[in-house]
């Protein structure tokens, strides 16, 4: 006995390290601020994209301990001076957010107290801040109270809890999966396609709906296009729409698409991933009419709300069509249940263990109120105005007006056919990376995008990338003549 009890204390001297003294605390903290407060005030004079290549070698796990300052040096080398700099006013590529000081504080602190919000009993007070939260999103989105919902990782996982619920709802398996249909614009976000796979419907009908000039989806014909599917044997079962397409920053009719979804007694989901949280927005909020009428909607606070990434979210009507996959009562967590405690989110996700990510919203909006936030994409609607209005007068041609923040221009070239012209000129935007663009394809037509969602990004911010476009619209000219 006596044995093993000293070889446990042997032990002893070498495990604990892991529970850092205050001192060395205070040192970590310390310098973990003096690294983010650099970067952050760095920020404005960095370039918002460089492509280096990483050094592998230095990244590797040696089992050694090092200290703190080299790892921050190794950090600051191989991953903040490399590639899209997402927290940069400049990045107006693919959908950025930027990522508020608030909810990484609110991170710090799950991560420290280690909350378990997966289930209520572990955690009464940390769920009931993830229920909370769920429970402001009900209200913004006019949900009823008795909908459900979960915080994800982000959209992606957003959406596949959905699309579950969808499939289980209308019982889409086995032979009636090859006849089951659905109806989605060609703009849809591409995890929705990954979701059927995951889901095992990658065999359904899948229906793209025509657009209009702007690129929302057209409902002339979509009813009779479900009328003819039923008739002929088919099972039309779900419609799927966009607040906020993440190409071209356009919202779908919701209203009507809702209005026919239940009529023909089809499960409606509403993306709105990019474009949700618009909603807020007193310039915008009618476009969102409709938007209550969905039976599952996703949004992403890790975009429209500006935190860093790691926060999606889904509200669901239907509890039991979510229960039916993602609720699981096993043995070991016999003492977990009970009929009249709040919903679990792990009943919701396929999730058990996780991040407690609720706190890195709550905190935000307890801190700074909403006022801020909604200042913040009010501004970003007006910097698209002002960019479309100045891109035009550099001479480019520029998509349809959108509703939202995400635009898209190219460059009427006559030197060399217009797509090669302006992949020259992302090329040569890309190479300046003052500011981060990215380029799309619409309708074999290269294009270049501006996404403005990054809550750091003013009009200082625009004005700089106006001068970098015009730099290398300049440079793509000299090029080809
Ligand atoms: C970003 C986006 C997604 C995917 O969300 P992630 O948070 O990146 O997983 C889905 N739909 C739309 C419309 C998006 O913009």
């Amino acid at each position: 006995m006596k044995d093993l009890e000293s070889e446990i204390l042997a032990l002893e001297e070498s495990s604990s390290l892991l529970e850092v003294s205050n001192q060395d605390q205070e040192k970590l903290l310390h310098e973990t601020k003096e690294f983010t407060q650099q970067f952050i005030n760095d920020l404005p004079h960095l370039k918002a994209f460089k492509s280096n290549s990483v050094k592998k070698e230095k990244l590797q796990i040696d089992e050694q301990p090092i200290l703190f300052s080299d790892i921050l040096k190794v950090y600051k080398e191989e991953v903040v001076d490399n590639g899209i700099i997402a927290a940069s006013e400049g990045h107006l590529g693919y959908i950025p957010g930027g990522g508020i000081y608030s909810a990484a504080i609110a991170d710090f602190i799950a991560a420290v107290t280690n909350e378990y919000a997966g289930v209520y009993y572990a955690s009464p007070g940390a769920v009931s801040i993830e229920n909370e939260v769920l429970d402001w999103l009900i209200k913004i989105f006019g949900f009823p109270k008795t909908t459900v919902g979960n915080l994800t990782s982000g959209g992606s996982i957003a959406n596949l809890i959905a699309l579950t619920s969808a499939r289980d709802y209308h019982n889409i398996k086995n032979e009636i999966i090859t006849k089951s249909v659905v109806y989605l614009s060609p703009q849809s976000h591409h995890c929705i396609n990954k979701a059927f796979k995951i889901l095992g419907l990658e065999d359904i009908i899948i229906r793209f709906l025509e657009l209009d000039d702007l690129g929302k989806v057209k409902t002339d014909n979509l009813e009779k296009l479900i009328i003819k599917d039923q008739l002929s044997g088919l099972n039309p079962f779900l419609i799927i729409a966009s607040a906020g397409t993440t190409d071209t920053g356009v919202v779908d009719p919701l209203q009507e698409i809702g209005d026919i979804a239940r009529k023909n007694k089809l499960w409606y989901h509403i993306d709105g991933a990019y474009g949700g949280f618009f909603i807020l927005t007193k310039s915008k909020s009618d476009l969102f009419k409709g938007i209550e009428l969905a039976d599952s909607l996703v949004v992403d606070p890790h975009k429209g709300l500006f935190l860093p990434y790691g926060l999606g979210a889904v509200l669901i009507k239907n509890k039991e069509a979510v229960f039916k996959t993602y609720s699981h009562a096993a043995n070991y967590m016999q003492d977990a249940l009970h009929d009249s405690t709040p919903i679990n989110p792990s009943d919701l996700s396929p999730e058990l263990s996780k991040h407690f990510r609720g706190l890195r919203l709550w905190i935000p909006l307890k801190l700074h109120g909403i006022t801020p936030f909604i200042a913040c994409l009010e501004e970003k609607i007006l910097l698209t105005k002002f960019i479309r209005n100045e891109l035009i007068q550099l001479g480019f041609l520029v998509g349809p007006k959108p509703d939202l923040t995400v635009t898209y221009f190219w460059y009427p070239s006559i030197l060399i056919e217009e797509n090669i012209f302006n992949k020259k000129l992302m090329d040569l935007i890309h190479k300046d990376g003052r500011v981060f663009l990215s380029s799309t394809n619409l309708d074999g037509r290269f294009v270049i995008r501006v996404a403005i969602l990054s809550f750091r990004t003013k009009l200082s911010t625009i004005k700089k990338c106006l001068g970098m476009i015009t730099d290398s619209l300049k440079k793509t000219i000299s090029y080809f003549e």
